[in-house]
């Protein structure tokens, strides 16, 4: 069986353990790998590794930084059918998904931090003619990166990127549910002539790897995707020992349709903000607020293109939603359907597992549920799900809708749709979320500010923001 390796100084390791985790292919239920179950004594080799490579990239200027991952985007790139191949396999989604968004992204991610580093500049600021400050931005050092397992290789470059781009080096530690694809990069990096400890990965589970990470002293910076209660552990570790934190955390956002939207084209992009990548996005909208002049047209719409989606294999061209990652999370969304009944839901569609014939039978499926007749403030709609699931409720002011909208503890993004432009405006500016779409949704820039309020996360990524967090801020005042 194909062994998964740690990627460190260089070279393509076992664990110091020797001991390895089972890797499941979720379409099928059959352990197709093994990743290292790495411990805290692959972190301090990493870290090694890391600071001893810190002088000289650190020193490395930011064209030749740029130089060597524009060579890993081109490499992700030339390698993209392999790539997303196995983010599918490993991950569920669908085969086309993988190659037309995540990992074409997953690329971008690396090509756009390559191209900003040679672009990146400092503050002046002149005190009359007696003196000027300027800020000076240097690299941190070494610093740590952990990624989940919805969107495997575009959340962990998303992290890697700006830090190596900065001049850091990095010890990084993808989700153990999902390690193939960070695996595969790591040989990409190997063949792009990537130095020796810039990057470092090293498998293996959160609890145990990951939290050895968070607890090293002198890993000092931390960027970290996942969920809030993780994101809750790790800073109650970090915080005392002062390390710098970016959290990007869980969400629960809301869709709000206005009876002025462009009817057609809101079913249809609600249906994608709800069960792209079987509803494991960050950002799919799972509570969706329909005004009630239009609530039995646009359900009666939206059920029945739900209920159009195809769920199988995820290797196949026309299937539209793939496996659910793990058999555990698979457990957990079925259990919160199971939570949206006892609370007086109504399923509409879906509402059960399904076993695709042929190879898949024995695979982790969920039919996209839609559940009506839910108050906004029950667990169902309070709760992260992060599943194929979504309910649906009538509104009939735009106050109303506020309040259901923001009532979570939540705040990562929301989807505006409307045809009203100052309506569009006033809702945005009154949305506690960190991303609000009108008319659109997962439209990404690279350049703006990605993050939540509230629970959603701490710090934002993204453009110059992730540039700033991976260098300190040093000012500099110079008396004329
Ligand atoms: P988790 O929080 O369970 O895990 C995220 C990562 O942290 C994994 O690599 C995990 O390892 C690791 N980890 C777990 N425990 C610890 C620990 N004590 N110390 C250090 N690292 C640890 O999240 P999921 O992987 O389940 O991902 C789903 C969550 O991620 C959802 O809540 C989703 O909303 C959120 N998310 C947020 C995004 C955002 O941009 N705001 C984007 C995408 C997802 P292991 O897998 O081995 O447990």
């Amino acid at each position: 069986m194909q062994k998964i390796l740690n990627y460190i100084n260089g070279e393509l390791i076992e664990p110091v353990s020797t001991n390895f985790i089972e890797n499941t292919d979720p379409s099928t239920g059959e352990v197709y790998s093994l990743c290292p179950d790495s411990d805290a004594q692959d972190i301090e080799l990493a870290y090694q590794a890391a600071e001893k490579a810190f002088p000289i990239w650190s020193e490395t200027s930011a064209n030749d930084r740029s130089k060597v991952m524009l060579k890993i985007a081109d490499l992700i790139e030339k390698n993209l059918d392999e790539l997303a191949l196995a983010e599918s396999i490993d991950q569920g989604k669908p085969l086309w998904l993988a190659k037309n968004g995540e990992i074409p992204r997953a690329q971008a991610n690396i090509h756009f931090f390559a191209t900003a580093i040679e672009h990146y500049a400092s503050e002046a600021h002149p005190m009359g003619n007696h003196a000027i400050n300027y800020t000076l931005r240097t690299p941190i050092g070494v610093v740590g990166c952990i990624s989940p397992w919805n969107l495997p290789l575009y959340l962990f470059t998303w992290k890697i990127a700006p830090a190596i781009a900065a001049g850091n080096c990095v010890v990084a530690k993808p989700s153990e549910i999902t390690p193939m694809t960070a695996y595969l990069f790591s040989k990409i990096c190997m063949e792009a002539g990537l130095p020796k400890g810039v990057l470092n990965i090293v498998h293996g589970l959160g609890p145990k790897v990951g939290s050895a990470m968070v607890a090293h002293k002198n890993i000092t910076a931390i960027s970290f995707t996942g969920g809030t209660k993780t994101g809750a552990e790790i800073a109650r570790v970090a915080a005392p020992m002062f390390k710098k934190l970016s959290l990007e955390l869980g969400g629960k956002n809301p869709t709000l349709v206005f009876a002025d939207c462009d009817f057609d084209k809101t079913v249809k992009e609600v249906v994608r903000a709800s069960f792209t990548n079987q509803g494991e996005i960050c950002l799919c909208g799972s509570r969706l607020y329909i005004e009630r002049s239009i609530y039995e047209k646009f359900k009666t719409a939206f059920v029945g293109q739900v209920k159009a989606l195809k769920v199988g294999d995820p290797l196949l061209p026309d299937t539209k939603v793939g496996a659910i990652a793990s058999k555990m999370h698979f457990d957990k969304v079925l259990s919160y359907i199971e939570l949206a009944k006892e609370e007086g839901g109504t399923i509409l569609c879906g509402g059960v597992s399904t076993n695709p014939e042929g190879r898949c039978q024995t695979g982790y499926f969920i039919e996209p549920t839609v559940v009506e007749g839910l108050g906004h403030l029950c667990r169902t709609n309070q709760e992260e799900i992060f599943g194929p699931v979504v309910t649906i409720q009538a509104f009939d002011t735009e106050e109303e809708v506020l309040e259901m909208a923001n009532s979570t503890d939540y705040g990562l993004a929301c989807s505006v749709w409307t045809e009203n432009l100052t309506k569009a405006h006033r809702v945005a500016a009154k949305m506690k979320s960190g991303i609000v779409w009108i008319n659109c949704w997962l439209l990404r820039d690279l350049r703006t500010p990605f993050g939540g309020m509230k629970q959603s996360g701490v710090g934002r990524e993204g453009g110059w923001e992730a540039l700033r967090f991976f260098t300190e801020a040093k000012n500099v005042c110079i008396k004329m």
